[in-house]
């Protein structure tokens, strides 16, 4: 396995990227077949609803299913630490800060870039996975080189921000742990997942562009007005807003799709770089 990144379990993973994820039964079905779910659930924070918060601090509950059914919180890193563990263990040997650059289709090999030391190794397997997410170097390499693939790319006006509520002065979670937060506002929202550290992993979906936007609020000012009138009991749970706010990458959401997902016997499309989807939208 080749990764472009360096080993997770030995270096921080890098903000900008929600650093925890929703997972539900789909998902526990999927880990459950490879037999890997009790080890998943080491690091999953059950949340059996959710907590609405509106714009008056008043809090709402939904359930998410009938009793002890819910969807957990998972952080990345730990989701990936705990999947490369055990792919280690199955005799998978992971080569890190290798980019894969290219493939070529005819050999079956793909061409991988060290970032250390920039050396391009050429490899070759008798199948290749490419799971190297939406901006997938394999699924580029169809499109410039097979004949009919199809491909689109469909950004939303909305990106994505990651902030932060960390664990009270006193080392306890600042809100309710079991739940997922909302703070429905219409054509943007805040959420907020629990992490096993105690602090909660806040999203801002947010348009670019317009009245309320990542582009309208450049200054410390109108960014703490705004979200002092939109989420008011958020915001004294948040001492590094301001930080967390300017420091943090607005990121993209996109669509992409693309067929066929494999090419001859010899390349696969697998997950984003088959078929990447934004978290929630009515277009897909
Ligand atoms: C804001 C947001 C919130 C989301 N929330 C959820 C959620 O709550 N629940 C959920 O199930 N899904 C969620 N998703 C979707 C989910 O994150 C993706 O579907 C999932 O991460 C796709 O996994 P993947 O392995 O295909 O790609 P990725 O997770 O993108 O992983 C790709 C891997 O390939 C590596 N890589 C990339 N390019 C190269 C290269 N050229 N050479 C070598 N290695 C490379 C990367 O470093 C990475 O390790 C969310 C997505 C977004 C954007």
């Amino acid at each position: 396995m080749y990764e472009r990144r360096p080993d997770l379990r030995t270096n921080r993973i890098s903000a900008g990227r929600p650093i925890n994820l929703a997972l539900s039964d789909r998902g526990w079905r999927g880990l459950e077949k490879v037999g890997i779910a009790e080890e998943v659930r080491k690091v999953a924070l059950p949340m059996k609803g959710r907590i609405m918060h509106d714009i008056n601090s008043q809090i709402s509950y939904q359930p998410y299913g009938k009793e002890g059914q819910a969807i957990y919180s998972v952080s990345r890193g730990g989701l990936n630490c705990v999947l490369m563990d055990l792919a280690e263990k199955q005799g998978v040997e992971i080569f890190f800060n290798e980019k894969c650059d290219s493939v070529d289709l005819k050999k079956g090999n793909a061409i991988f870039e060290n970032f250390e030391t920039q050396k391009k190794t050429e490899v070759h397997a008798d199948y290749l996975f490419a799971t190297d997410g939406a901006g997938s170097a394999a699924r580029l390499q169809l499109q410039l080189s097979t004949d009919r693939f199809q491909y689109s790319q469909q950004y939303l006006e909305h990106g994505y921000k990651e902030l932060c509520i960390p664990p009270t002065p006193q080392g306890d979670f600042a809100m309710d742990p079991t739940a997922l937060h909302i703070w429905p506002r219409g054509s943007f929202m805040l959420i907020a997942l629990p992490n096993m550290d105690k602090s909660f992993t806040c999203t801002l979906f947010f348009p670019f562009d317009g009245e309320n936007s990542f582009n309208a609020l450049d200054t410390e000012e109108k960014m703490m007005t705004f979200f002092t009138k939109m989420f008011p009991d958020a915001v004294p749970l948040m001492p590094t807003l301001k930080t967390d706010y300017f420091e943090n990458p607005a990121c993209s959401l996109g669509i992409i799709r693309c067929f066929p997902w494999s090419y001859e016997d010899k390349l696969l499309l697998v997950g984003d770089a088959a078929h990447a989807i934004v978290p929630s939208t009515d277009k897909e």
